[in-house]
């Protein structure tokens, strides 16, 4: 299998080389101006198999923020702290086909609740629910799970989060928007502040590989068989990654890629592979984690150089879940 690892590992550095040329049509997120500082022709990936086997290539040594896949994550440790019901009676599951921060389908009057956790409106209905009266408090769950998960403790990125509390205007007219409707749970400020905090935790692609890892298990630990997220969490999870994960792409990337996955304007992509019977040329893809980082941005907010990159392999290698 060693052979086997060093011709994925060849083709996984042709396809990276070959689609950070590809960039071009992308752009750096500009409403956060710190995330301005990246490099928009990096491009890195990481793919961590059940056997053990983990491909990195690229720019893998990369820091950057969660931004919205902390939604995800957020989700997990709402459903945990709150319940799975409790959490849907708040917010719904129903993609949406809006820009992430559309404030539109609130003002519909036949909807109850924000129509899913993975729009900005509903992620800071569900960081709302979040037990804990400061900002810190709130996170601390956030902060126990990657840890759980890592093994190390994940920091914030102060520089982000400030520039990120500093050009909140659209986020605060949601959250205010939310309070007059009665959807949040508790204190705007505070909630708010949880909130730009969550998006400002500084991951790697070897960090988003291990949580899509765990998710793609099914909330299980592949080394040692234990329960890090209880399974039905871990499920609607990668239910919202496939309908809600791309933001207004998602329709498109399951057509084209076919994987749970949730993006974030910093560029990273976090992408679960669920095992599934097929022939067994290539065991070590089922039940894998992937991350990627590409911090140059299509139209829909999603890393250009990433989508291309994840299409490709998810053609070449047969990953669709469908
Ligand atoms: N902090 C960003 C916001 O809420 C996250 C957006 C994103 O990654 O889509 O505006």
């Amino acid at each position: 299998t060693e052979e086997t690892q060093e011709w994925l590992q060849q083709y996984v550095d042709d396809w990276v080389t070959f689609y950070r040329k590809n960039t071009d049509d992308g752009e750096l997120a500009s409403y956060i101006p710190e995330l301005q500082k990246a490099d928009p022709n990096a491009l890195g990936i990481v793919i961590r198999g059940n056997n053990g086997m983990t491909l990195r290539s690229g720019d893998t040594g990369e820091q950057f923020t969660l931004q919205s896949i902390s939604k995800a994550i957020t989700f997990i440790v709402a459903c945990m702290e709150r319940g799975v019901s409790y959490m849907l009676n708040n917010v719904d599951v129903e993609p949406t086909g809006e820009a992430f921060n559309s404030i539109m389908h609130l003002e519909m009057k036949q909807v109850k609740k924000p129509l899913n956790p993975f729009n900005n409106a509903g992620a800071i209905t569900v960081t709302s629910t979040l037990p804990g009266t400061t900002s810190d408090e709130r996170l601390e769950p956030v902060f126990q799970l990657l840890e759980n998960m890592f093994g190390h403790r994940l920091k914030l990125n102060h520089a982000v989060y400030e520039s990120e509390r500093k050009s909140s205007t659209r986020n605060r007219a949601i959250g205010y928007y939310l309070l007059e409707v009665g959807f949040l749970e508790s204190d705007l400020d505070v909630t708010l502040e949880t909130y730009f905090k969550q998006c400002s935790i500084d991951v790697t692609i070897d960090d988003l590989a291990r949580i899509g890892q765990v998710l793609a298990n099914d909330g299980m630990d592949p080394k040692n068989g234990e329960e890090i997220v209880p399974r039905q969490i871990a499920r609607i999870t990668k239910v919202l990654m496939l309908t809600c994960g791309m933001y207004n792409a998602s329709g498109k990337f399951a057509t084209y890629v076919g994987i749970p996955a949730k993006s974030g304007v910093s560029g990273g992509i976090l992408a679960a592979v669920p095992p599934r019977v097929r022939d067994d040329t290539m065991p070590f893809i089922d039940g894998c984690g992937i991350g990627v980082y590409g911090p140059a941005l299509g139209e829909e907010g999603n890393s250009v150089a990433g989508i291309r990159l994840l299409r490709h392999i998810a053609t070449q290698w047969d990953l669709s879940i469908f």
